[in-house]
């Protein structure tokens, strides 16, 4: 180490992943894809390959005990790892769960984690076959691992997007970061009085957004029987402005989205506008949504359009066309990632 000191935040996140592995190549043969998509590649044969994803959650940072129970935290650290394995289109098969925890937490509490992550084992059809267990000096960290299978002609990358392709997202947009300024809410409520309950009436969908997000499964599945196989897919963890910048810095092109065709749940819309929050604002730039967002064939229009889990919100161009977000009176904005940044601040 030198003597010199470089803030964190100088690289930001990504910036920071490739300072520190630029300097490692991929030795063996088997490895098709290392850093830089949802899922690593592994060849198993001429046929299939393994995926492999990895997510550490720490308490404080990526969630707050104070209203995510710890059910919920392992269902959700469970449903974000296979989500990546979706993302590459693929199928999760097993999972390895690594905790470190302080003595502040009695077996119970570990139980009702366990009690979630088998929960979603038993959702996704993943078997638990591994882990590492530690003593934290404060609070709780989860990592999972999730590997998974895909045939190798389905494998879907970040960068397989081409000129005229279609933008398609699943499901809709925004509700886990409208369901997070819910919860933080109602935790500054409690906390100035303790007493008063917390409102969360009528909005049991943005919560369930936040707390209990599904990875889309069964997304990987309407393709397969559609046999539609998308160019590129990604997992939407950061916001649709971010994930949408990765797609079109992968595969070296631009794109159009129009924000009336970015999905928006009623309850959502709702919810943001009481917050004073533009509910697309909260589509584009919130977080968590695990949601897939990829790009098929024009040929593959009238498959997609017809399926109601899926929206078209846009198609890909030239790289040198840029990535615009096109508003509701047409005006074309540049795109830039406001996603989350854990080393700002
Ligand atoms: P995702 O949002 O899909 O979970 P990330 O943005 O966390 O993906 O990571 C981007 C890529 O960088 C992935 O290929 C991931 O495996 C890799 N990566 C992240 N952190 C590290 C690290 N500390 N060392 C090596 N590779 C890393
Ligand atoms: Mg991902």
């Amino acid at each position: 180490m030198s003597d010199s000191r470089t803030e964190l935040n100088e690289l930001g996140e990504f910036g920071l992943i490739d300072h520190l592995t630029k300097n490692f190549i991929n030795r063996n043969s088997s490895t098709i894809k290392g850093i830089g998509d949802d899922a690593a590649v592994i060849k198993i044969n001429e046929d299939e390959s393994r995926l492999i994803s990895t997510d550490m959650l720490i308490e404080g940072v990526h969630f707050n005990l104070m209203y995510m129970p710890l059910k919920h935290l392992g269902y959700k650290a469970v449903a974000v790892n296979v989500s990546d394995i979706c993302a590459m289109n693929g199928v999760a098969e097993q999972i390895t769960v690594s905790i470190a925890v302080s003595n502040r937490f009695p077996i119970e509490a570990l139980e009702e984690l366990y009690e979630g992550i088998h929960l979603a084992c038993e959702k996704y059809k993943v078997d638990l076959v591994g882990g590492d267990t530690t003593s934290s000096l404060s609070g709780l960290t989860l990592s999972i691992t999730a590997i998974g299978k895909a045939n190798n002609t389905a494998i879907t990358y970040r960068s397989g997007a081409k000129e005229f392709d279609l933008l398609v997202v699943s499901g809709d947009l925004g509700g886990a970061y409208v369901g997070l300024q819910l919860l933080e809410r109602e935790k500054e409520v409690f906390n100035a009085n303790p007493n008063i309950q917390p409102d969360l009436d009528g909005n049991d969908y943005i919560l369930q957004r936040q707390l209990k997000p599904e990875a889309r499964v069964d997304i990987i599945q309407f393709l397969k029987e559609l046999e539609v196989q998308p160019t590129s897919m990604i997992d939407i963890s950061d916001g649709l402005a971010s994930e949408i910048l990765h797609i079109c810095k992968a595969s070296k092109v631009g794109c159009h989205i129009y924000d009336e065709k970015i999905p928006v749940d009623a309850q959502t819309s709702i919810a943001a506008i009481d917050f004073n929050l533009d509910p697309h604002t909260c589509a584009l730039n919130g977080g968590e949504d695990y949601e897939l967002l990829f790009t098929v064939k024009q040929e593959d229009f009238e498959k997609v359009n017809a399926n109601p889990n899926m929206s078209i919100i846009g198609h890909i161009t030239d790289e040198k066309d840029g990535v615009y977000f096109i508003d509701k009176q047409g005006a074309a904005i540049e795109l830039t990632a406001q996603g989350w940044n854990h080393f700002k601040d």
